[in-house]
């Protein structure tokens, strides 16, 4: 059989042939790439740009790897019963990440939601259709939280009617634990703003017979981290699918024990009168996450952490050659963990304010997107670039640097 390679070496040496299919009949051959039939991008106006940032919701997140978007094409041309898809992925992903079960979710923030759902309710429908109003339902109705721990993100269990307390040493653990404690949430991102660690928060809490939930939402890589806190005893974990892994955006992961998820599945799609109605994740997203999940578990992360430190050199490079320009390499412990380039200059130098020189990458063409930070610094990573995006970043980066030497 004459594979595809072939074929495209024949067309270019007989370039009637293209001719005689025409576009469409070289597309269905396979013989070229389709073009998307409309840009909307460029229809509407929507400005696009080189992300030297990293994975930020306002950025849209990551882009999905080929396999992902292939498999929501496909998956988008059949129906399948919701539930059975979810339960079907479900064994796959928890035989992946060492978990009793798993479900997917609209990103981690509702993995949140509806994991402290299930354990409020457990399989009691009554109980499912009363949140978020807890009064009077005999279920729980608080979590606790170290105070370092609670920033932004545990609005996402108040969704649900609970009360959060901060407590911040063990004494106080104990004396917050009594018969409303619903769960003892952990944000793995903050653990070193606590006192308390991972596997004193699980004992304490197995001690006093009260799950555990451990947001990790941005903790891979390492890949590790898909399975280290269920191996823990963490009974629910949570995790974004459209983060490093590169799966949709509007995807997340619940993992943990089954009779939880067994649980939050009650308060999600297709079912109505549940909190979750709103959280839809369709076959689409389901599959596409199962897919990026596989593909990451599977992939060679020493290669691809290479990749991302010889692009970040590229640009490191560019940078320092600029006098008064310093940059510091280093990847982020708690979350984010990649390659990341810390770029500061001497304002008596190079006289630059950041907010300046980030619209002016904006501005440019190709736009670029990178990470104001303080003063006269700015971050910039390399895991969201396409490959050779490295080289404009940096020819671009070394130019407005250059500009603005005093
Ligand atoms: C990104 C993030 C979330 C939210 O995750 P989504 O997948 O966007 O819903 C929650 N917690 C932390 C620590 C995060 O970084």
């Amino acid at each position: 059989m004459i594979n595809r390679r072939d074929l495209i070496k024949h067309l270019s040496a007989f370039p009637l042939l293209g001719g005689f299919l025409g576009q469409n009949g070289a597309e269905a051959a396979g013989l070229v790439a389709k073009v998307p039939a409309r840009n909307l991008a460029k229809e509407l106006g929507i400005r696009t740009f080189i992300n030297a940032a990293g994975t930020y919701t306002a950025m849209t997140g990551s882009l999905m790897h080929e396999e992902v978007m292939e498999t929501i094409q496909g998956a988008g041309k059949e129906f399948m019963m919701l539930d059975e898809v979810q339960t079907k992925v479900g064994e796959k992903i928890a035989a992946l990440t060492h978990a009793e079960a798993a479900v997917v979710t609209a990103g981690c923030f509702s993995a949140l939601t509806l994991g402290l759902a299930g354990v409020l309710t457990g399989m009691d429908q009554k109980k499912v259709e009363a949140l978020p109003h807890l009064e009077g339902t005999g279920m729980k109705s608080e979590v606790i939280i170290q105070k370092g721990h609670d920033i932004g993100y545990s609005h996402a269990l108040t969704n649900t009617g609970c009360k959060i307390i901060q407590i911040e040493t063990i004494e106080e653990l104990q004396k917050a634990i009594n018969e409303k404690t619903a769960l003892l949430w952990f944000l793995h991102i903050q653990s070193d703003k606590g006192q308390i660690n991972h596997q004193q928060w699980v004992e304490i809490a197995k001690k006093n017979g009260i799950p555990t939930m451990i947001d990790m939402a941005a903790d891979v890589p390492p890949v590790e981290n898909l399975w280290k806190f269920n191996d823990m005893g963490f009974d629910l974990v949570c995790v974004s699918g459209g983060k490093a892994m590169r799966g949709p955006q509007s995807a997340g992961i619940l993992m943990g024990r089954k009779h939880l998820i067994d649980a939050a599945r009650l308060s999600m799609p297709p079912r109505g009168s549940t909190i979750g109605r709103g959280m839809k994740v369709n076959k689409e997203e389901i599959l596409g996450m199962y897919v990026a999940l596989d593909k990451f578990v599977k992939m060679d992360h020493k290669k691809e952490w290479k990749m991302w430190e010889d692009r970040a050199a590229t640009i490191r490079n560019a940078a320092k050659s600029v006098a008064g320009v310093n940059v510091e390499t280093f990847a982020p412990e708690l979350g984010n963990h990649t390659p990341t380039l810390r770029i500061s200059w001497d304002a008596t130098k190079v006289w630059l304010p950041v907010k300046v020189l980030q619209q002016n990458l904006r501005d440019g063409s190709p736009s670029i997107e990178i990470m104001p930070g303080e003063n006269n610094t700015l971050t910039i990573t390399t895991w969201m670039l396409k490959p050779g995006e490295e080289k404009i970043v940096a020819t671009r980066l070394k130019e407005e640097l250059s500009k603005a030497v005093v």
